[in-house]
């Protein structure tokens, strides 16, 4: 595809994207360029109205009869599964190998325990080196808990090389937050599978921007957030993925009355619910549920290939800028250049990322940073124009080179970046 050099091909692209008409189901502030929907999706037009008719009707009326299904009542305990039955094509499983549940940290702790117990003999969690923090901490926490594991780290090009008999669980973010590279997760599944490892994958930043199929690919587990590309609003509920092969012999080690089989039976014995519902924990958030449903609809009908293209496209257009007029700014694209070996974001390292990101944002166009010297460019594509991603590269051309981020404001550090 040809390179967008000007802000007419951009406006041309813009035009001719089958995608164009989904930006309007989402409440963004005019005026601003948000490229920061890989950390928080904007809010879905359709999640306010769905919110307040919950809470006015459903708990303010319905009041504690609303946790029956319908007739009854309004289905809230039937709320994690409805939900990931949503989610669930986006991710390619089967609705009852998908529950929307706790936080993607919680999930992945519930996960890799059951997923190591699943391999009592072999010690090792094998993780890449620099992968996000709360996936190495709670390996680490596990590997407190049973002294026989152990969470080894290597560079991603040494994976394969070090999967063996002795690894239990490989532990892989599919697109990595900070770098934003993709991993092949159906052929590292199928290495991992060929010495008797299995495979818990992190969908942070993969699930929503692009088509998975995890089911097709093999993966026995995996988690992911809901409040990045599923726009599900500030902490969301997580989903989990257990490959229906796994399911009854899988143990969710937080046994909490939500994952009984008989929840309202009060029994004295925990028996875990003999399909996905076993990896509930305690009572769902139905708030942050209805939140997460109202805005899954935006997917509706949306073709996944479409939407991976479209953000592959968003990328080509910040490229340009970063190949030309930006060249000797000194931004070192740590993102690879191959379409199929990225997410949907760019990550740019610079000694001067922190005040670049912080005169952007006074600017109008939100990204973020990530220490020690990353500028993210997320390319969320259900809602950007590649105009935003071509204005978006003009104003940091033109901070660059007019040197307005030396401003000492902002270079004072934020406890949230
Ligand atoms: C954002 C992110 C998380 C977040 O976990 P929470 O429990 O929601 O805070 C976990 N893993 C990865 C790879 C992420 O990018």
């Amino acid at each position: 595809m040809a390179r967008v050099l000007s802000r007419e091909a951009a406006l041309a692209r813009d035009r001719a994207d089958p995608l164009a008409a989904r930006r309007e189901r989402f409440s963004l502030p005019d005026g601003l360029i948000y490229l920061n929907g890989n950390s928080l999706g904007p809010l879905p037009t359709a999640v306010p109205g769905h919110l307040a008719r919950v809470i006015e009707q459903e708990w303010g009326r319905g009041l504690i009869r609303s946790w029956n299904p319908p007739p009854t009542g309004a289905g809230w305990v039937e709320a994690p599964r409805r939900v990931a039955a949503r989610l669930a094509p986006l991710i390619g499983a089967a609705a009852d190998e998908v529950l929307v549940a706790d936080s993607t940290s919680v999930n992945l702790f519930k996960l890799l325990w059951a997923a190591m117990r699943l391999r009592p003999e072999r010690p090792i969690v094998l993780a890449e080196a620099g992968d996000f923090p709360t996936d190495h901490y709670l390996a680490q926490g596990l590997a407190a808990l049973d002294p026989r594991r152990q969470l080894r780290c290597v560079p991603a090009g040494e994976i394969g090389a070090e999967l063996n008999e002795r690894v239990a669980v490989l532990l892989l973010s599919h697109v990595h937050y900070r770098s934003g590279a993709r991993h092949d997760l159906a052929g590292l599944t199928a290495r991992a599978h060929a010495v008797g490892a299995l495979t818990l994958w992190d969908l942070a930043h993969s699930a929503g921007a692009m088509p998975l199929a995890l089911s097709a690919w093999g993966a026995d587990f995996a988690v992911g957030c809901g409040y990045k590309f599923l726009n599900g609003g500030p902490g969301a509920p997580a989903f989990l993925y257990v490959a229906r092969r796994h399911q009854s012999a899988a143990h969710n080690p937080l046994q909490g009355w939500f994952g009984h089989a008989h929840p309202f039976a009060f029994s004295a014995e925990y028996e875990p619910a003999p399909d996905i519902g076993r990896w509930q924990v305690g009572t769902p958030p139905i708030l942050g549920l209805a939140a997460l449903e109202a805005a899954l609809t935006v997917f509706d009908g949306v073709d996944l290939q479409a939407l991976n293209a479209k953000s592959q496209s968003l990328a080509e257009v910040a490229l340009a800028w970063l190949d030309g007029p930006l060249a000797e700014a000194g931004f070192e694209l740590l993102t690879p250049r191959a379409p199929e070996a990225r997410g949907s974001q760019l990550s740019l390292a610079h000694p001067q990322a922190w005040p670049l990101s912080q005169a952007l944002i006074a600017e109008g166009v939100i990204v973020d940073f990530r220490a020690p010297d990353v500028l993210r460019l997320g390319l969320a594509p259900l809602y950007l124009r590649h105009v935003d991603v071509y204005d978006a590269m003009a104003r940091l051309h033109r901070l660059w080179t007019e040197g307005r981020w030396q401003a000492p404001r902002f270079a004072q550090p934020l406890p949230v970046t």
